[in-house]
């Protein structure tokens, strides 16, 4: 896959800390105008310089971000397509098992009749579609213009912005975010947001790739998921239940293997499950 980035320079980044420590970090790779950078602290990876909130926007808002970089060709039954089915329909039946202990149609199987479930970064709203053929009621976020678009154009509810901005009303039963935790300007007040919204019996969900992965350690700045324009948080399973428990979190799960439907083929990517703590 391409990066779709236009240019960027020096003038539209910005520094940033560790948002759980507000460590200024120690320099694990030079990319200019880009760093990437570990905090002396907690280890969390993060990106500073990194691009302004204003070069963000006009990054997602260019429609090839989506078409080449993330879906491909959409038509029918392309690899990628095919892969992003399988990903949902196995994230689909992740959730139903965690919450088949407190949930008795999970239990049987049946469909989450009248669950709410909230996807935050719903791209063009292809998991929220099928969560709906599942019977839960649906609402999503997405930051991309074009990407929104799409999903009304499915019938489904979507709010064009940051999870933290958007008018919500909680609770909702699930939470949802795939390959978004690593976008997010901070990814510590995103979880606190998602505490606030979810039931204390809810479940959230998310992936996102790894820093301690085989790829990542092997391939260091040739990593082909490093992406430091729009990848701007790097995590490894310990990072991520540091911030899981500081948003109020227990982490329930961390599904590594690229045998498992729900991240079958992604040697560089964890699907990672959570309860409120
Ligand atoms: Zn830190």
């Amino acid at each position: 896959m391409t990066d779709p980035a236009p240019a960027f320079s020096a003038a539209d980044t910005e520094q940033v800390n560790c948002c759980l420590c507000g460590d200024t970090g120690t320099s694990v790779y030079e990319l200019p105008p880009y760093g990437v950078r570990r905090c002396a602290r907690c280890t969390l990876v993060f990106v500073s310089p990194r691009l302004r909130a204003q070069a963000l926007s006009r990054f997602y808002d260019q429609v090839d971000y989506f078409e080449c970089g993330v879906y491909g060709d959409q038509t029918g039954w392309s690899p990628a397509m095919a892969l992003q089915r399988l990903w949902t329909s196995g994230r689909l039946n992740r959730i139903a098992k965690a919450r088949s202990t407190r949930d008795s149609n999970a239990r049987l199987g049946r469909p989450a009749d009248g669950q709410r479930l909230l996807e935050f970064g719903s791209g063009y709203g292809l998991f929220l579609a099928a969560a709906r053929d599942r019977g839960y009621d649906v609402q999503g976020v997405e930051l991309s213009h074009p990407a929104a678009q799409q999903t009304a154009k499915l019938g489904l509810d979507v709010y064009c912005g940051q999870l933290v901005d958007a008018p919500l009303d909680g609770p909702y039963d699930v939470i949802c975010g795939w390959d978004t935790l690593e976008h997010v300007p901070n990814p510590l007040a995103v979880l606190r947001r998602i505490r606030e919204l979810v039931a204390d019996d809810g479940t959230v969900a998310m992936s996102t790739p790894y820093f301690s992965s085989l790829p990542s350690r092997l391939l260091r700045k040739r990593w082909w998921t490093l992406k430091p324009t729009e990848h701007i948080w790097h995590y490894t399973p310990y990072t991520l239940r540091l911030l899981a428990a500081r948003a109020g979190f227990t982490v329930t799960d961390v599904i590594r293997s690229p045998l498992a439907p729900a991240n079958l083929t992604r040697l560089d990517s964890l699907v990672i499950l959570l309860r409120p703590a």
